[in-house]
């Protein structure tokens, strides 16, 4: 799950993480509020939206004083956003993050990942800060230092201080680096994230090491111990129909392409989208049942395929193993029935019971395609696709 700028701030500085002052608003008279109460000075207003490289698009922007922050919010506040991770349609920006100004000596690079080779914290540091970390791994991957914790250790300080020695500081700023590492690996630990980038790590004129920038994702199946973190997650961030489909506990990817397909596992899933492909066609998005979906749930997943105005023709691809091939008939002839069936469905079962979910497949009237391979399936759904 992943978080805002601001609520990430707001729990690194619970881990001693230095961070500038600031407040989140939603609208531009609040801004301008916000910009006074921050001191009347330069401060930076910042779109919420959880994606990088908001700088570049336009979503942040420096100002001197308060009547300046207000016209800044304007023009973020309800923008539709494009940066280098949103896609080409962007993301409508409906929060903005108005903070004090700092003053920048260096711009550095921190970022910390779970490595799942050996299961180990990756910790990632560079002196490349500011630009996009992609770019420096690709162009010069020597500048990314980096350094694996053992978790039977933990974080040492010989680990802190050749990290800081990496990025080339000494004195106050090598102390205070070393605490701010520290700081944000416990808190990486203890909630549990997936990523932690701070992307500028700055170091202002006189030493100190501030957290500009902050992204946090947390690891989705273990925040049912971490309530408070749980309820930071921002609904209106999702793709609507991924989101439908985690209420009802499915696995839906919403893509590009033309025809939906509902299957059973994540290897199934990538099977099926390579054989869409090889078949000249593209995925409009995939579902994944799960092993032990009931009907009901076959025909919630239906209905968030066919709700997808992209899919031409949608492909069911399961293999009964847990999940039975009555089930899934079941369900399908359930879905067929309460819904309009505005596509052409191709379905093709393999496994337990199968015979049983082609027979009450055949007797139900429905006009359904059926397909006994892979290859078969697909092609039959490329084609119905383009009829
Ligand atoms: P993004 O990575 O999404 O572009 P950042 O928070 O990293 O957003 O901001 C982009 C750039 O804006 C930073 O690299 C930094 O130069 C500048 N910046 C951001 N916040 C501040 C601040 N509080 N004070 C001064 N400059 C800032
Ligand atoms: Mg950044």
């Amino acid at each position: 799950m992943n978080i805002h700028e601001y609520q990430a701030k707001e729990i690194l500085k619970g881990y001693g993480v230095v961070v500038p002052r600031g407040i989140v608003v939603e609208t531009v008279d609040q801004a301008h509020a916000a910009a006074v109460e921050l001191g009347g000075g330069t401060v930076v207003v910042k779109a919420q939206i959880h994606a990088g490289g908001r700088g570049k698009g336009g979503g942040v922007k420096v100002v001197a004083n308060p009547a300046e922050a207000k016209e800044a919010a304007s023009q973020i506040l309800g923008m539709q956003l494009v940066t280098h991770q949103t896609g080409p349609e962007g993301k409508k920006v409906l929060k903005v993050y108005v903070e004090e100004g700092c003053d920048i000596a260096r711009e550095l690079y921190l970022a910390m990942v779970i490595d799942r080779a050996n299961g180990f914290v990756t910790i990632m540091a560079s002196t490349e800060g500011g630009t996009e970390i992609e770019e420096v791994a690709a162009r010069s991957p020597e500048k990314i230092f980096k350094k694996s914790i053992d978790p039977a250790t933990g974080l040492m300080p010989y680990h802190t201080r050749s990290i800081a020695f990496a990025l080339g500081l000494g004195g106050d700023a090598s102390k205070n680096a070393q605490k701010l590492i520290a700081g944000l690996f416990n808190c990486f630990v203890e909630c549990d994230a997936s990523l932690a980038e701070i992307n500028p790590l700055v170091i202002t004129g006189d030493g100190g090491v501030i957290a500009l920038d902050a992204k946090m994702n947390f690891d989705s199946s273990a925040l049912y111990r971490h309530k408070d973190i749980a309820a930071l997650r921002d609904e209106s961030e999702e793709n609507p129909l991924e989101l439908e489909a985690s209420k009802f506990d499915l696995n839906y990817i919403s893509l590009d392409g033309e025809i939906g397909c509902m299957v059973n596992g994540a290897g199934l899933a990538m099977a099926t989208m390579d054989i869409i492909k090889y078949y000249g066609s593209e995925p409009a998005n995939f579902l994944d049942v799960g092993g032990g979906a009931n009907a009901e749930q076959v025909e919630n997943a239906f209905r968030l395929i066919l709700s997808d105005e992209k899919v031409k023709a949608m492909l069911v691809n399961i293999f009964g193993g847990i999940m039975r091939c009555d089930t899934i008939a079941e369900g399908i002839i359930q879905a067929a029935k309460a819904i309009d069936l505005s596509v052409p469905l191709v379905v093709r079962l393999q496994g337990t019971n199968v015979d049983i979910g082609r027979k009450m497949l055949a007797e139900s009237g429905l006009p359904i395609i059926t397909a006994e391979t892979m290859s078969d399936a697909a092609e039959k759904v490329v084609a119905a696709a383009r009829a």
